[in-house]
């Protein structure tokens, strides 16, 4: 498939930017923490907290190549710790060592501060909470919320839904939050194996209904569809997002540099509006 096709979604993986005041959460290092650091970039000293979801290979890759760890004065606070067998300190340095990469962590000019978390963590700053949950992936995920001011977030991605019940982790967290960001990586045809696909089960994503579900159930106010399948070209993402807004109408499939204004009631536009 070429760019054309996948432009204006944007081709990079899971980075999402919260801004609380002055206060900075970037949620995952996938390829769209390059694009981030730029931006950040105009901003020194920058001082920020990275939660990671968990380590899968498409929200960590960005991670060497986010410019602002290579400048003294910046800070951060790095947290993870899903199903990891070293720390997140050490998963992420190994990530940066030969014959993988030939640029060792040491050359960061930043300070990094480490933090292994669990769920059941609270973690806060200045103006904003985040607490987390275990989500339901293999390796396992940490979904998050972030609550600023009497505004709320919820970021969770890379989540299978499971068919008995709706995980609880996750309907608690949602309660009542402006915006859920949520893995809606299948179609129903792709997920349960239909119409001439072969079965996703098990692999730990979710689809756009089962958000719906969710967002329903917790009182959710605006629905994102996130973690778009690398195989969809931007007029499929078009579709499934006009099926969600059918049932959900306050929903819309996240794009690059989609922003949303928590204080703002109405909808973001969408890419295909
Ligand atoms: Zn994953
Ligand atoms: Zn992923």
């Amino acid at each position: 498939m070429g760019n054309k096709e996948t432009s204006g979604v944007g081709g990079n993986t899971t980075c999402v930017e919260v801004r609380c005041g002055d206060e900075i959460i970037i949620f995952d290092s996938g390829t769209g923490i390059v694009n981030l650091g730029r931006t950040l970039m105009k901003e020194l000293p920058v001082k920020a907290r990275l939660f990671y979801s968990h380590v899968h290979w498409d929200h960590i890759q960005g991670f060497p190549f986010f410019a602002p760890f290579y400048v003294k004065g910046n800070e951060f606070d790095i947290y993870g710790g899903t199903c990891l067998p070293k720390t997140i300190q050490e998963v992420l340095q190994q990530q940066m060592t030969p014959p993988c990469f030939p640029v060792k962590i040491d050359l960061f000019g930043a300070t990094l501060r480490y933090h292994d978390i669990s769920q059941g963590d609270v973690i806060e700053g200045k103006n904003m909470k985040v607490t987390l949950g275990n989500l339901y992936h293999p390796n396992g995920s940490f979904g998050y919320r972030v609550e600023s001011e009497n505004r709320s977030l919820v970021f969770a991605t890379d989540n299978e839904h499971l068919e008995e019940k709706m995980n609880k982790n996750l309907l608690h967290l949602s309660q009542d939050v402006d915006v859920l960001i949520y893995d809606a990586q299948y179609t129903d045809d792709e997920y349960y194996g239909r119409n001439g696909q072969f079965s996703r089960k098990g692999w730990g994503h979710s689809t756009m209904r089962e958000g719906i579900k969710i967002a329903k159930a917790a009182n959710v106010d605006k629905l994102v569809l996130f973690h778009h399948d690398p195989s969809h070209p931007d007029e499929f993402v078009g579709r499934i997002e006009a099926e969600s807004r059918k049932i959900f109408p306050r929903s819309i499939a996240a794009y690059e540099g989609l922003e949303i204004d928590l204080n703002d009631p109405d909808m973001p536009k969408s890419m295909f509006d």
